[in-house]
């Protein structure tokens, strides 16, 4: 925070647009439809694959050398969360608490009992519409294809029988988690990248770097000013339509993180199935094609986006309105688009 002495965490402005989207080298483009505006002087962007998305990094420093050395930690950082929290990696810490499921707990380092903890908060306060012991029920359904069969109702249920975030038991004093089923898993699918954009952030800051920002696949964190002295500018894209903005926004030492039916999916029977599932029925959600969180805090937004993408539109606003410091945008599957209050009183709607 040592940054933000004089710049506190902000969302400045926010408009509602029926605009045409800024033109193509105006903008830096991740893969979903959050666009970063003009970098400004003295800024460097490098981009890496990495957590299984595209990674983007922007740092604004008069000295190159110092803007690449910065930007060189951060993307060492991210591949060190990657490891150490990647449920597909059998060397990970998660894997190794995901084998012993069912048998016995694993003692685990601070990073991972911690985020271990504050996704559990998080399915408290949603009731489990966010869990991280989905990871069993995602395993059966291959949304890497545009085209696959839906699961076998015997097996789904089997699998929907493990997902049960009350039966990850965590020890404090003695640092282990332990999932209680034999067959449980969990995964930080949702969660992760808004954890690692938070560390990638802080390594920037503790590297020198005034401003920069931190797109984890379309998650963006951003921090202190852009090159030109100013907060920096997002653009958010209609999912369904990338030539029409729906929002612009200035900001500085926020997030803005959107979940979205578009990012993993296939198409079945003209029905889509989207990566987002509902942990009572094991089934992908349907409701809403996307939903963007904005507050300081990336790892939050990002598990909130995937908790109000379950939620729905009622609930999950109703959530974000009880919440201080947590902006949201939801666009339905009908392209309406629906705000939360603090929004809602300060943008203007342009038709
Ligand atoms: P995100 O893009 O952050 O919304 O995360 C989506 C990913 O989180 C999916 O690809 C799954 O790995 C995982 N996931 C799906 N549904 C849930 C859920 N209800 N709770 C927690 N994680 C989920
Ligand atoms: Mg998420």
């Amino acid at each position: 925070m040592k940054l933000s002495r004089h710049v506190t965490p902000m969302l400045l402005f926010a408009v509602l647009l029926s605009l045409p989207a800024p033109a193509q080298n105006e903008i830096q483009q991740a893969q979903s439809s959050v666009f970063l505006h003009r970098t400004g002087k003295h800024s460097v962007k490098s981009v890496r694959s990495a957590m299984g998305s595209v990674f983007e990094i922007t740092a604004v420093h008069e000295d190159e050398a110092v803007a690449r050395a910065a930007m060189e930690q951060a993307y060492a950082e991210i591949e060190r969360i990657e490891a150490l929290i990647s449920s597909w990696r059998p060397d990970s810490q998660t894997g190794a608490v995901n084998r012993a499921a069912g048998d016995h707990p694993v003692q685990v380092g601070p990073e991972l009992f911690g985020l271990t903890h504050r996704a559990l908060k998080i399915s408290r306060l949603t009731n489990g519409a966010f869990d991280i012991t989905i990871d069993a029920v995602i395993r059966i359904w291959d949304f890497s294809k545009g085209e696959s069969p839906v699961p076998d109702p015997a097996i789904l249920a089997e699998k929907r029988a493990l997902v049960d975030y009350k039966s990850v038991q965590l020890s404090q004093t003695e640092q282990t988690i332990f999932l209680k089923k034999p067959g449980m898993r969990m995964g930080f699918g949702a969660i992760g990248k808004g954890f690692a954009a938070n560390r990638a952030a802080a390594v920037m800051r503790e590297a020198g770097v005034r401003g920069g920002v931190v797109n984890a696949g379309g998650d963006l964190f951003v921090f202190g000013l852009d090159g030109e002295g100013q907060p920096w500018r997002v653009s958010i894209a209609h999912p369904r339509d990338k030539s029409r903005r729906i929002a612009d926004l200035e900001l500085t030492d926020q997030a803005v993180v959107t979940s979205g039916d578009y990012e993993r999916f296939f198409i079945h029977d003209g029905v889509r199935y989207s990566h987002i599932i509902d942990p009572r029925t094991g089934f992908p959600v349907r409701e809403l094609t996307s939903v963007t969180i904005i507050c300081p805090d990336a790892e939050a937004a990002d598990a909130l986006a995937t908790s109000v993408f379950v939620l729905g539109i009622s609930e999950g606003l109703s959530l974000i309105n009880r919440l201080k410091g947590f902006s949201a945008i939801l666009i339905d599957v009908d392209g309406k688009v629906h705000l939360s209050q603090d929004l809602a009183e300060r943008v203007k709607e342009v038709h």
